[in-house]
């Protein structure tokens, strides 16, 4: 127990330290963004494919640390009573589109009577579009993903289930380590960022997957909350 606490505080730390990183990183790269597309402007003769790759590399700095910033909590953190039917319909309609482009249907099968739940919401919505987005991402020739919510106990159950390419035994292991990815254009960042939110909401969250067929996975969390 307590390498586990002691563990959780390392990764708390580390979270703070590279959020701040994150954090001062954006000016200057917004200032080299700027000063990029201006060069490029002022020199037509030159090898644009120079400044499209230092534009695309500068890019993704600003996808990882965009995704560092969520651990600095750049909004101040407010627990409320809050309907996870309502915050899941929110999030779909957020990633409607992403869906569609990627032939991927999303189904809905939401528990109507569940109680309100303490959470943040804003946090609970990137945990909620961290795994969403996973699935459509899996299912690079389209498919269904299927949300699902119910109660047992004193606890919430929601369920991702997608129809993608799965993962092995090996990596599961590995989702959530920070930056483990296996996509080319991935960060790694999501399901450790995913995996802190759910722990601080006292809840717990299960990777299932075979390879080939698909992908489930399970958030619980706690009714009576904090
Ligand atoms: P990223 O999406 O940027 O790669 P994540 O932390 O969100 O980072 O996910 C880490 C890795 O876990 C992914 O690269 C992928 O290999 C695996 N993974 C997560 N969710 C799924 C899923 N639904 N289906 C298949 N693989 C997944
Ligand atoms: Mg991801």
């Amino acid at each position: 127990m307590d390498e586990i606490l002691r563990q959780s505080d390392k990764l708390a730390a580390v979270g703070q330290l590279a959020a701040a990183v994150a954090h001062e990183v954006r000016n200057p790269l917004t200032s080299l963004k700027g000063f990029t597309q201006l060069l490029q402007h002022e020199f037509p003769d030159a090898n644009q494919s120079y400044f499209d790759i230092m534009k695309g590399e500068l890019e993704r700095i600003e996808l990882i640390s965009g995704e560092l910033l969520v651990l600095a909590k750049p909004k101040p953190e407010r627990f409320e009573l809050r309907s996870v039917n309502q915050v899941l319909h929110e999030v779909v309609t957020l990633l409607e589109s992403q869906a569609n482009m990627s032939n991927v249907e999303v189904v809905l099968s939401l528990e109507p009577t569940l109680p309100p739940i303490f959470c943040d919401e804003n946090q609970l919505k990137q945990v909620f579009v961290n795994i969403m987005k996973n699935g459509i991402e899996a299912m690079q020739d389209g498919g269904k993903l299927t949300i699902s919510t119910r109660r047992h106990h004193h606890h919430l159950f929601i369920a991702f289930q997608d129809e993608g390419c799965g993962i092995s035994k090996e990596k599961l292991e590995r989702i959530g380590e920070p930056f483990f990815t296996t996509k080319e254009k991935g960060t790694g960042l999501g399901m450790m960022i995913t995996q802190k939110i759910v722990q601080h909401h006292k809840g717990t969250l299960e990777v299932e997957s075979q390879q080939g067929r698909g992908t489930t996975v399970k958030v619980s969390l706690p009714i009576d909350g904090m």
